[in-house]
């Protein structure tokens, strides 16, 4: 059977961790200096969103890809894993 990208995702079981693992360090540098905001395109779990004219970070469905540390271009965002126990586990794989 082939599964598509939303069968896929699924699978994934999420234990949210109130605080969050994702921070936006400067938040006036996203609005003022981030041509493009790309972490708004390229986050497969679309965490981050614009709201009012900021970004707002929605963690709770991250997948844990580590894209958003590598694209963004200011380095603006601070990553680390979620606390143990906590985040994202694969059913299959
Ligand atoms: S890519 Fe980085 S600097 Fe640009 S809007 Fe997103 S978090 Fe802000
Ligand atoms: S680590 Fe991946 S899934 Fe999580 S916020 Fe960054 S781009 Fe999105």
């Amino acid at each position: 059977m082939t599964m598509n990208i939303e069968d896929k995702l699924f699978l994934d079981r999420f234990k949210v961790d109130e605080e969050s693992h994702l921070k936006i360090i400067d938040g006036e540098k996203c609005v003022k200096d981030c041509q493009g905001q790309p972490c708004l395109y390229l986050c497969p779990a679309n965490v981050y969103r614009l709201e009012d004219g900021r970004i707002s970070v929605n963690h709770e469905g991250c997948l844990e890809c580590g894209s958003c540390r590598i694209a963004c271009p200011h380095m603006n965002i601070e990553w680390r894993f979620p606390r143990g126990g906590y985040g994202i586990s694969h059913k299959f794989g």
